[in-house]
């Protein structure tokens, strides 16, 4: 049987499209993060919610897990976070949490419809960042926005935060910094996340790298039979893939059973030569390095810098040792106890929604719950369907926006609806 809540859900949906779409058309790459978050602002008033602006100051954070802050231009914008929640002063005790950042959107050109025009297809809503992760602020404020027409003194005793952070995508800075020095805490975190309506629980190692690989250049007709920069680059990208390799034998991330690769290692950006003519003299390799939950980013630095300098001794040609900067993030993989409460709710809350009880999974990922739990407050990400995350034509199932928002409305009724413990 369909509830009062459910009718609003429904009632409200077109709205929360829209502010996806208006949130998909505002473009939030790293250093551009500002037009999103000021439709959100915009959006979360209309909500009823009371807006905080939190600055984000350049530089990376001092913690261990710090992520190495991006080269932007010192004379943009200032930027900042954003910080919604009911009226009230006090401490939270709820929070919700999105990254407005997205990642670039590679060759524009092959993508069925412009990646920040979006479009509703099939079912399915398109553009950059609808999935990952613009949808999830359209699932939270239409949970709100359905419990404000049917619950409207919930939130009169407890608090509820919403937070909208950057760098998500590149550091992990963003949610850091609201802990470290916004003091942004509450006893649990939902961060809004694509999980096709499960409960991730937990993520990998991750660690940005930028190796820099010297070797001989010269004019084109000597070059016959040398390898170049370019050609050492994935020469060594491919020593790199036989240690990654390694690494899953000798740590099988026994909650990522039957994934061969657990900690994928990914070249996502190659920059060499400038001449067809020419032997490029340099190869600049962005690689992602995934690494075990039990290793600390200085460790799979360290190991990262070992396994480079063995590969380019095994290998002749270098003109130089290559050379090993990190350029973003430094995550430590992360997983939430099974027997958290906040676990049992929400799936308590999905089972009285759907009928279903939802799954739970760990991702060859990581997202920002890890910091929340590295400070020991216990996090999850759930959120809508998506598809081709990252990729071209980007998309979520419009259904599953109503269908997440009636789980986490639940979810908030049970949370606000009694006395606080
Ligand atoms: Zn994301």
């Amino acid at each position: 049987m369909r509830s009062s809540l459910d009718e609003a859900i429904d009632a409200e949906t077109e709205g929360a499209l829209r502010v996806l779409e208006r949130l998909i058309a505002a473009p939030s790459l790293v250093g551009e993060e500002q037009a999103a978050l000021e439709v959100f602002e915009e959006e979360a008033r209309s909500t009823g919610l009371t807006v905080r602006r939190l600055p984000f100051p350049a530089g990376s954070p001092a913690h261990p897990c710090a992520g190495v802050a991006p080269d932007l231009d010192p004379s943009a914008m200032p930027r900042f976070q954003v910080l919604v929640s009911t009226p009230g002063d006090g401490p939270l005790h709820l929070l919700l949490n999105g990254h407005m950042d997205i990642v670039p959107a590679d060759a524009p050109e092959l993508w069925t419809s412009p990646p920040f025009s979006p479009e509703r297809r099939d079912g399915w809503l398109y553009g950059r960042g609808a999935a990952d992760m613009k949808s999830g602020f359209a699932v939270g404020l239409l949970a709100l926005r359905a419990l404000r027409r049917t619950a409207p003194d919930l939130f009169a005793r407890q608090r509820l935060g919403f937070l909208a952070v950057v760098e998500e995508e590149c550091t992990g800075n963003g949610t850091l910094q609201s802990l470290l020095q916004d003091g942004i805490t509450a006893p649990e975190v939902v961060v809004l996340e694509s999980t096709d309506l499960g409960l991730l629980t937990g993520g990998i190692g991750v660690l940005w790298a930028e190796v820099t690989v010297v070797a001989q250049s010269g004019h084109a007709h000597t070059s016959e039979g040398k390898a170049n920069a370019a050609q050492m680059g994935l020469r060594l990208v491919s020593a790199l893939h036989h240690w990654a390799a390694g690494i899953a034998a000798a740590h099988p991330e026994p909650d990522l059973p039957g994934l061969a690769q657990p900690y994928a290692l990914n070249l996502g950006r190659i920059r060499s030569g400038d001449w067809t003519s020419s032997s490029p003299a340099t190869a600049v390799l962005d690689l992602r390095v995934g690494f075990p939950r039990a290793w600390t980013p200085d460790e799979a630095e360290a190991r990262l810098r070992a396994a480079v300098t063995q590969a380019a001794a095994e290998e002749p040609g270098f003109a130089a040792a290559p050379r090993v900067r990190l350029t973003g993030l430094r995550a430590r993989g992360y997983r939430l106890n099974d027997r958290a409460v906040l676990l049992r709710d929400l799936a308590a809350a999905h089972c009285e929604a759907h009928g279903t009880v939802p799954d739970r999974f760990l991702l060859g990922t990581t997202t920002d719950a890890r910091l929340y739990l590295d400070a020991g407050i216990p996090a999850v990400c759930f959120g809508p369907r998506g598809r081709n995350l990252h990729g071209i034509d980007e998309a979520v199932e419009i259904a599953s926006i109503p269908a997440a928002a009636r789980t986490l409305a639940r979810f908030l009724l049970r949370r606000f609806g009694e006395d606080p413990v």
